[in-house]
């Protein structure tokens, strides 16, 4: 029977990603010792990169033929609600993020003692806040839309490039456990991959509505998105039978390359057990609260659903490559309507990120108490707002929470440069981070699906059908 075939396909997917992440784990671990090189890690890595190339590879015609399809399906009337509603929740949600971060990092106090137990401080270009703000809004209007997909749209920010001093095993010459310093080029916010993801967005929604709003005259170039964003949906049903290989090896890869965790300070392990604590908050207890008392159903099997889009972006760090799959779990497992999934996912990948802004939130107090700065409400205040502005400047991309903190850093003038004393942390927090934004919205998407019931009742009785188009 058709179900019992879904159930086991379903739980296939389910027990393959469990069982790459214990293998990539347990594999990681076992390789370690052999002190790998770092082309020999690249090499082990490879399966795992490739999943993130073809993931990334679908991102910008999924989010622009979902956007554009999923308004159009709808009225002016309905998609203004609906997306009434998103915002309202990723704002909640947000805020509420922030606030736990907040309190969990002035009861741990995880910054208690010096500075001088870190080793990795370098110098970063200083940003005043106006000009990151102004770069948000920038990005949101490209000034020209092909080369918003796909070229680096030019800010203020510019390249940032941070020196780590970092203890390698090997550089590419074959040379051994010397500290060297690497250039890492911290990745410019709204963008994806060098794509201006949060202009599309604004560009998919407006050019939705307005398609929509054409009715005949707008079907030929309708039926060409709804097409398009099908044909993306099948290849992305074919890219995930490979994810568990790509995950398997992205998180065995990171493993064996990591620094030695026993060489972490006092500070950054209590800076990083806060962190997990205030996720666990909110991943845990928010969001399922929020869901249950909304929706009145099982939280816990609608994140059962979501189980392998959580792992992808456990193992990929990045929301935006996660999508596609995020985009299969609700449709497929947990059912929820393609119109609202097209609308609500692909702006909450973008902008509503939880966990980046209760990490945001965390990682300021805790750089302001490493420089035993004392910091009043109004200052802590400040430290919300613009966690909560950096957290949607973000891109879904990995680490693009930490180019975001300048603007926190800099609201309450705390010094930017000490971004680098939690770089030897952040790869895995990122992690975290990202696994808690996708959570946040997906449980988005199923509680906007709800709370819109009604009138997608209503446009499925005007259509005369109870079936979204395929
Ligand atoms: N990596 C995160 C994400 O993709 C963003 C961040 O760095 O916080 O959602």
């Amino acid at each position: 029977k058709d179900d019992v075939k879904g159930f086991f396909r379903r739980n296939a997917f389910v027990i393959f990603t469990v069982a790459a992440v214990i293998i990539g784990i347990g594999l990681g671990f076992a390789l370690r010792p052999y002190k790998m090189t770092y082309r020999e890690v690249k090499y082990f890595s490879f399966p795992g990169e490739l999943l993130m190339r073809m993931l990334q590879m679908l991102v910008l015609p999924l989010l622009v033929s979902s956007l554009i399809t999923g308004i159009a399906a709808l009225d002016s009337r309905a998609s203004g609600k609906m997306g009434m509603r998103a915002v309202v929740y990723y704002m909640t949600t947000t805020v509420i993020a922030v606030f736990i971060g907040i309190v969990m990092v002035l009861i741990i106090h995880p910054g208690k003692g010096s500075k001088d137990e870190f080793k990795n401080q370098q110098k970063i270009e200083q940003v005043s806040p106006a000009d990151a703000f102004m770069d948000l809004i920038r990005n949101m209007f490209p000034p020209n839309i092909v080369q918003a997909c796909t070229q680096q749209f030019k800010t203020q920010y510019g390249k940032r490039v941070v020196h780590v001093k970092m203890t390698v095993n090997d550089t590419l010459n074959g040379t051994k456990g010397q500290h060297i310093m690497r250039e890492e080029v911290i990745p410019i916010p709204g963008q994806v991959n060098g794509v201006n993801a949060l202009g599309l967005v604004v560009f998919s929604i407006c050019f939705g509505l307005i398609i929509g709003s054409m009715k005949e005259q707008g079907k030929p170039l309708k039926d060409f998105f709804v097409c398009l964003n099908e044909a993306i949906m099948r290849l992305v049903a074919i890219i995930m039978w490979y994810a568990p290989v790509g995950i398997l090896f992205l998180i065995a890869g990171k493993i064996v390359e990591m620094d030695d965790i026993t060489e972490t300070g006092g500070q950054l392990a209590m800076y990083t057990i806060t962190v997990i604590i205030g996720l666990s908050i909110h991943a845990f207890l928010v969001l399922p609260t929020l869901y249950f008392v909304i929706t009145r159903k099982n939280p816990f099997v609608f994140i059962c659903g979501i189980l392998q889009a959580l792992i992808t972006a456990l193992g990929t760090s990045s929301s935006s490559a996660t999508l596609p799959i995020t985009f299969k779990c609700l449709e497929e497992n947990n059912g929820v309507d393609k119109r609202v999934t097209r609308f609500v996912l692909p702006v909450g990948a973008t902008i509503n990120m939880d966990g980046t802004a209760l990490y945001e939130a965390i990682a300021a107090l805790f750089i302001a108490q490493v420089n035993n700065m004392d910091m009043n409400f109004g200052q802590i205040l400040t430290i919300s707002i613009t966690a909560t502005a950096a957290s949607i400047g973000a891109a879904g991309i990995p680490q693009a929470g930490l180019v975001t903190m300048v603007i926190v850093l800099t609201s309450v003038g705390l010094p930017t440069d000490d971004i680098t004393l939690i770089i030897a942390v952040d790869w895995f927090l990122d992690r975290l981070r990202t696994t808690t934004n996708v959570l946040g919205d997906s449980i988005g998407t199923g509680i906007v699906e709800y709370l819109s019931r009604h009138e997608l009742q209503s446009k499925d009785a005007e259509m005369g059908n109870s079936v979204v188009e395929e």
